[in-house]
């Protein structure tokens, strides 16, 4: 197979990856960079993100990865199309293939693969997407506003969201499968005081329907299997909250990770328990998973290779 010896290599084509890619490559570290399945992030699947400091009056989210892509290319970083299919990190260098039919030698590496939120599977979160279904309400939240909105999920994440959007919009329903809330007592309570949010137990949505985007949701009330009643509920978006999933599968048998699949760093830093292998934005954040947080882990895992290669003269 086709190999090629880097100092470092970024996987990741979010706002993590390219901020590693602009410092690094500032830094004259010659870092190679592969975007991964969805080029940009998931930022490429937003509209408007109002919340990234410098742009007062928003950006769209597809402009703004172009602009760090562009700006990661105007200081030399080597920017590729292309996947990270497997990954041995036993030892220095690092060898991750790329596309199953390349080897990149590593001196060092971050990780920036980010995570996908998860859908229900429903065909109609497709047809709607960008048309009044979301799976973040921070980012989308503000064009509900005064509007009516459904929240998918009973965990942590779907109590924060509806909480987050009855700051908003009129009126929030919390569809949950169970009889019962997974969150946090104090995010139960949040929610179950709430004057705007009514918790739809023990129910699934089934399906969208809308002429112009989301007008409603097709829901059914399911208590045993003999207790079935359907129904239909107006709203105007579909918000899920039924995770996240991070994309390290190929790098879980070396890097210590929680058991949703989060990449564990050593305190605040962007170090994985593998000295040269650093990990940045979402896939090591299960907490905050904003665009803003995820470029500046970026820039503290570049700067965090830089250091480890000045310390460590393999080959560097
Ligand atoms: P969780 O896995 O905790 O919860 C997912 C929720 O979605 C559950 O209620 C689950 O239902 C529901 N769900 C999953 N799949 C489906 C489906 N197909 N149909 C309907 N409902 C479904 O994920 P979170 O993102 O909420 O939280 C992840 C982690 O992050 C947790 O550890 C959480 O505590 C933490 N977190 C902490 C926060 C904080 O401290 N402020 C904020 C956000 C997250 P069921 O219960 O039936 O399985």
């Amino acid at each position: 197979m086709q190999t090629e010896k880097v100092r470092l290599l970024i996987i990741g084509s979010g706002p993590a990856g390219y901020t590693a890619a602009i410092y690094a490559s500032r830094a004259n570290l010659n870092p190679v960079l592969y975007a991964g399945l969805q080029p940009g992030g998931q930022l490429t699947t937003t509209t408007e993100v109002e919340n990234f400091p410098g742009y007062p009056q928003g950006v769209d989210g597809n402009q703004l990865m172009e602009d760090l892509r562009q700006q990661a290319e105007r200081f030399g970083a080597d920017l590729r199309q292309g996947v990270a299919t497997q990954a041995d990190l036993s030892e220095r260098p690092f060898k991750i293939t790329i596309d199953g039919s390349k080897v990149i030698e590593a001196e060092t590496l971050i990780i920036a693969t980010g995570a996908a939120a998860k859908y229900l599977g429903l065909e109609d979160e497709k047809k709607y997407a960008g048309m009044g279904v979301s799976a973040c309400a921070t980012c989308d939240g503000f064009f509900y506003r005064k509007k009516t909105v459904a929240v998918v999920g009973g965990g942590d994440t779907a109590c924060e969201e509806a909480t987050y959007l009855a700051g908003l919009a009129a009126k929030v329903y919390l569809i949950v499968r169970k009889p019962f809330l997974r969150a946090s007592k104090i995010m139960q309570e949040r929610v179950m005081n709430h004057p705007k949010i009514e918790v739809l137990f023990e129910h699934n949505a089934e399906g969208l329907y809308g002429d112009n985007g989301v007008e409603g949701v097709h829901l059914v009330h399911r208590r045993g299997e003999a207790d079935e009643r359907h129904y239909d509920l107006p709203i105007d978006g579909f918000f899920l909250a039924i995770g996240h999933k991070p994309s390290s599968d190929i790098f879980k048998d070396y890097v210590q990770t929680d058991e949703a699949g989060y990449i564990v760093t050593e305190g605040n830093s962007p170090r994985t328990n593998v000295p040269g292998v650093f990990a940045a934005g979402d896939v090591a954040d299960p907490h905050y998973r904003q665009a803003i947080t995820a470029a500046g882990s970026g820039c503290k895992a570049a700067i965090e290779a830089e250091r480890f290669l000045l310390n460590n003269t393999s080959n560097g």
